[in-house]
């Protein structure tokens, strides 16, 4: 069992490091994969630094070089990094085929550095192809168990005792490229409990900043009440519509990005305020509506104090009496049980 996983690694690092030598060396890397990656203002210090890649778009270029270097393709296909399937009319019964021809590569590690997975991005504008394509659920790769950049911001987040969740892998690379490292992503929006007590062991201190888009806003509300039912604190950044934390770190300096980053960060309460006040200022039954999705929040926070602190600036920012919050909190913790 610990030998597989450790086969599954050592190929999975072979891939890594096969896929960045095209991606630096070979004319079609090169051409495709590294300008791609210097159009979308990635240097060369960050591309080798997230160890980034390029499969050629060719039917069986990777799988046959790892065949050739003595790797089995029972890790091959174990990992997902090589697709066989049955074929009646080749000689073996099977074909096999490389799962990410023709995408540029990051390549997903956890957190001590070892090589996990992969995510390849299409370069193509084929609208029916998966922009994004993952390595498959593994023995060693459990995508509900991952946070992506987790091995590059470790130390920083525990010393700015605070990590910022966004949604993709270039979020968190154009964020270290802007010069701030305790960045890590859930890599899609759905983001689960594991993926927060993995930051949970470095930090109780988490900032969401998902894309400026309704499935981004969506996403945020629900990861609030994840991280409040860990004790932990969170707070919600927005972007302008349209932006996410890539496209707006390129848009901006260094210092502009940094400024806007500890300006902009609301508590869960202020967020949720600043969604649905607009709508809510005119019309009560909103307003009650907009009160009592705040007070579920709070009945998460396992702690006190933290709720009484809460419930008090719920009141104060709502105009409502605590008294009334706190009866609404005490028959939510009775329905809980
Ligand atoms: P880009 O800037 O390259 O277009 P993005 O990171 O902004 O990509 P989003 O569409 O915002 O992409 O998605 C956020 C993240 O969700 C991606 O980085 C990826 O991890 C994941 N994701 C997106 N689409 C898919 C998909 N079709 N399958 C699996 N994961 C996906
Ligand atoms: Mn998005
Ligand atoms: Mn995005
Ligand atoms: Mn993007």
């Amino acid at each position: 069992q610990a030998d597989e996983r450790e086969s599954m690694f050592l190929v999975s690092e072979f891939a890594r490091d096969y896929f960045q030598d095209i991606l630096l060396n070979n004319e079609q890397g090169k051409a495709i994969g590294l300008s791609y990656f210097k159009e979308r203002g990635f240097t060369k210090e960050t591309i080798k630094k997230f160890q980034l890649g390029y499969a050629l778009n060719e039917w069986e270029a990777f799988t046959t070089e790892a065949l050739n270097k003595g790797y089995n393709l029972k890790y091959l296909e174990a990992t997902g990094l090589t697709i066989v399937k049955q074929d009646l009319l080749s000689s073996t019964g099977t074909k096999q085929f490389d799962r990410f021809k023709g995408r540029v590569l990051f390549p997903i590690h956890s957190m001590s550095g070892r090589v996990l997975g992969f995510g390849g991005r299409i370069l193509t504008n084929d609208k029916k192809a998966a922009k994004y394509l993952n390595s498959p659920e593994s023995e060693i790769y459990h995508k509900s168990n991952i946070l992506y950049g987790i091995n590059f911001a470790k130390q920083t987040i525990a010393k700015e005792d605070n990590c910022y969740l966004v949604e993709g892998y270039t979020d968190v690379i154009s964020f270290h490229q802007s010069g701030i490292e305790n960045v890590v992503s859930s890599s899609g929006t759905a983001l689960t409990e594991n993926q927060i007590r993995l930051i949970n062991r470095l930090t109780k201190n988490i900032t969401i900043l998902f894309d400026g888009d309704a499935a981004g806003i969506r996403a945020s509300i629900r990861g609030i009440d994840l991280i409040l039912e860990q004790g932990m604190n969170v707070k919600v950044l927005t972007f302008p519509d349209g932006e996410d934390p890539d496209s707006f770190a390129k848009k901006v300096s260094k210092e502009e990005l940094k400024n806007y980053l500890t300006t902009n960060a609301k508590d869960f309460i202020n967020f949720k305020v600043s969604l649905l006040m607009e709508d809510a200022q005119q019309d009560p039954v909103k307003k009650a509506g907009l009160i009592r999705d705040i007070v579920i929040s709070i009945s998460k926070i396992p702690d006190r104090i933290q709720r009484e602190v809460y419930i008090q600036e719920c009141s104060r920012i709502m105009d409502i009496s605590e008294t009334v919050l706190f009866s609404e909190l005490a028959q939510l913790d009775k329905k809980e049980r």
